[in-house]
């Protein structure tokens, strides 16, 4: 991912609204890059400080964007181990049906 693609993708990040390939591919450049990183980091600020203005609590938001990512990149790691997991299962169970039937008009 180049950073023209990675800055696009910001917003969506920030909503949960990326997919899993795209949101480790994100999260990859924004750990390598600083330009981009900022960028995310201040589109953070905006966003959490502006629905936070009316709660007086305290937050540190540099410690919560670093969760963020974390958390993000561990479920869209799930999520794409998951997907392959599944894709296996279906396949074996294709296959195993496939092997069944073919025993079935054998005879
Ligand atoms: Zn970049």
């Amino acid at each position: 991912m180049n950073c023209y693609e990675c800055k696009k993708r910001i917003k969506d990040f920030l909503n949960d609204s990326l997919n899993s390939k795209t949101c480790i591919e994100f999260i990859d450049h924004v750990r390598s890059c600083k330009d981009c990183m900022e960028e995310l980091s201040i589109e953070f600020l905006v966003n959490e400080g502006l629905k936070r203005l009316d709660t007086a609590t305290s937050f540190d938001l540099e410690r919560e964007l670093n969760d963020k990512i974390n958390q993000s990149y561990q479920k869209a790691r799930f999520y794409k181990n998951f997907a392959f997991i599944c894709s296996i299962v279906v396949f074996l169970a294709a296959f195993l049906l496939g092997l069944f039937l073919s025993t079935l008009f054998s005879y």
